[in-house]
């Protein structure tokens, strides 16, 4: 609602967007939130990228900053998600082509993650100090303007460690990914100045019981690791179908294995990869996903026959990974949005941030953000340190699902709340609003849904008890800062033994883990505010069903001018 006498503050604060039209003034309207700094205004990232080991790097993370928050990254967001990838099965003479066409700005988003080595930093010959957390930086600015082209680039990333299983399809395929050059052209592999790499297991009958795979591979010359196998069957899921080669399980002689599989053949042919159609899909617009047949297609065995799941695992904790940094992101750029909105918006004589119950809102929506950033750039850490240290490789272990399972699920319900702060304003497309709410619940389906990740909690906890051990160390080095995380910390480590029925409880279970760890890393790193916000609630248990809920105490003020983008 708006109320007289705002017109006139407004016009003072240049808030007036339009000019006057033939029937009325535009008034009381938010200006738009672009042309800031992403990572100067993030002081939740800036301090955890610097704690994780990417400090040296902040100069380029300041620069990626004032890119993603320009005008014209923000209108790359809009117009590659406008305008839907089209697939283009055959040629004007029935020849078929399999190949996407993507509007311009798909490919400038893609052409600036490229460059800027979010597809593969960690793999470079000189990576820079927390390279992993320095790309989950960059990530996490990128997939807050246009989380689509994130989806290749992450799978690319994501691949490098599966392909390591195999000296001689590294050699092949390493330098090529590694490049900075963005080549979108439709040619061979070692004609190209840069690759990228998707991934196929789903199939229709199953997604998370990837054993069920149907496909077949049957060897050319001999079978084995690094030769070469036709594969023939299908996919339901292959997102990104332009990319350069796909890892893909499918059912050797030896049982299910893993293989990478080119676009092109060794001679120089398209391989027999026939995109059937792309999906209609809730959000991820811009993002083309596919299902895709086989018909005796050429692959090469990656890892041991019949180690296809380990094998490809080592690619799906990288794109898990990157489900945490897309959810926390999406976070991140829905609270911005709507602070920003609350900050501009005048109702009842008074700017909406103003307003008691607004505020706590916001500043419930950045306490949950802020939590979902610090867990992000823990595990992103990790990932850089398990290499040299066992005792990080465990926490990575357990800490990636209980992350990929409470981050992703908690995006949803904040991406929502935060819409509605907009009003009508947030159920419109121009707000970006919608883009950001429809993708809210991808990261917590694909790369292993809710049910899956939390029975996976589970597994590691069972089958590497170090990683719990190591998981529990972690969250009792809070324990004596507050009592309220001290009681939080003894239900995360009794959870499993209380379990009268594990399974049937897991997301009770992994929940109790999430939120002592939460509460554990805020006290130990986050603001005193945020931290004392999510005590209150989260902790104290006295936290309502929705956001919006925060019992009286809290300091809002300072959780606020954290939600604020400057
Ligand atoms: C936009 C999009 C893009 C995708 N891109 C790709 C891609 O590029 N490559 C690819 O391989 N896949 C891709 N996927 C597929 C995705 O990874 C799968 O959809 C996902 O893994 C779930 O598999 P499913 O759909 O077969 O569901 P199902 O396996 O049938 O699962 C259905 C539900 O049952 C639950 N469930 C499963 N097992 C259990 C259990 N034991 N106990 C309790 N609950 C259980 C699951 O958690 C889920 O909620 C994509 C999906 C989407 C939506």
């Amino acid at each position: 609602m708006f109320v007289a006498g705002d017109s006139q503050k407004q016009a003072q604060n240049g808030l007036i967007l339009g000019s006057v039209s033939a029937t009325h003034e535009v008034l009381n309207q938010s200006p738009p939130l672009d042309g800031y700094n992403l990572y100067t205004s993030d002081p939740v990232l800036d301090e955890s990228v610097a704690r994780e080991g990417g400090k040296a790097s902040r100069d380029r993370l300041v620069e990626f900053g004032e890119l993603t928050g320009s005008a014209e990254y923000y209108r790359w967001g809009f117009d590659a998600n406008r305008n839907d990838p089209l697939l283009v099965t055959h040629d004007r003479f029935g020849n078929r082509v399999d190949r996407v066409d993507f509007h311009p700005s798909w490919h400038s988003l893609m052409e600036t993650a490229v460059a800027n080595g979010n597809h593969s930093l960690p793999w470079e010959q000189n990576p820079p100090e927390g390279a992993h957390v320095v790309r989950a930086a960059f990530t996490y600015m990128s997939g807050q303007i246009e989380s689509g082209h994130n989806c290749p680039i992450s799978m690319t990333y994501s691949v490098i460690p599966a392909l390591q299983t195999t000296p001689q399809v590294a050699h092949d395929w390493v330098p090529g990914i590694v490049s900075h050059q963005y080549d979108p052209s439709f040619r061979p592999a070692p004609e190209k100045k840069g690759l990228l790499i998707g991934m196929g297991m789903t199939e229709k009958q199953g997604g998370s019981d990837v054993r069920a795979n149907t496909t077949t591979a049957v060897p050319l010359n001999g079978g084995g690791v690094g030769s070469e196998y036709a594969i023939t069957g299908h996919k339901w899921f292959t997102s990104a179908p332009m990319c350069d080669a796909f890892l893909v399980l499918a059912q050797a002689p030896g049982g299910l294995s893993c293989f990478l599989m080119p676009r092109w053949t060794r001679e120089g042919g398209l391989n027999a990869f026939h995109i059937q159609r792309l999906k209609d899909k809730l959000g991820n617009r811009s993002n083309a996903s596919s299902e895709v047949e086989f018909d005796g297609a050429r692959g090469v065995m990656v890892g041991d026959e019949g180690r296809g799941v380990p094998t490809i695992i080592e690619m799906v904790n990288g794109t898990r990974l990157d489900c945490v940094i897309g959810s926390a992101a999406l976070m991140r750029q829905a609270v911005s949005q709507a602070a920003w909105h609350v900050a501009h918006r005048s109702a009842f004589g008074s700017k909406l941030i103003e307003k008691p119950l607004m505020r706590n809102v916001i500043a419930d929506l950045e306490t949950e953000t802020e939590a979902a950033t610090l867990m992000m750039a823990r595990l992103a850490g990790a990932f850089d340190r398990a290499a040299v240290d066992p005792a990080e490789a465990a926490m990575k272990r357990i800490a990636l699902p209980i992350a990929k399972y409470w981050v992703t699920k908690r995006t949803s319900e904040v991406v929502r709340e935060a819409l509605e702060c907009f009003g009508g304003n947030g159920y419109v497309e121009e707000s970006m609003m919608p883009r950001l709410y429809r993708e809210s619940p991808l990261n917590a389906i694909w790369e292993g849904s809710g049910n899956v990740i939390a029975l996976d909690v589970l597994r590691a906890a069972g089958r590497s008890p170090d990683s719990l051990d190591m998981f529990l160390t972690e969250i009792d080095q809070a324990s004596g800062i507050d009592a309220r995380l001290d009681a939080s910390i003894n239900t995360a480590k009794r959870a499993l033994h209380d379990a009268t029925d594990l399974e049937f409880e897991a997301r009770r279970v992994v929940e109790s883990m999430a939120t002592a760890w939460a509460g554990a890393l805020l006290a130990r790193h986050g603001e005193p505010a945020v931290f004392e916000a999510f005590a209150i609630s989260r902790l104290d248990e006295r936290h309502g069903a929705l956001y919006g809920t925060l019992p009286a105490g809290a300091n809002v003020e300072t959780l606020l001018e954290r939600a604020l983008p400057r």
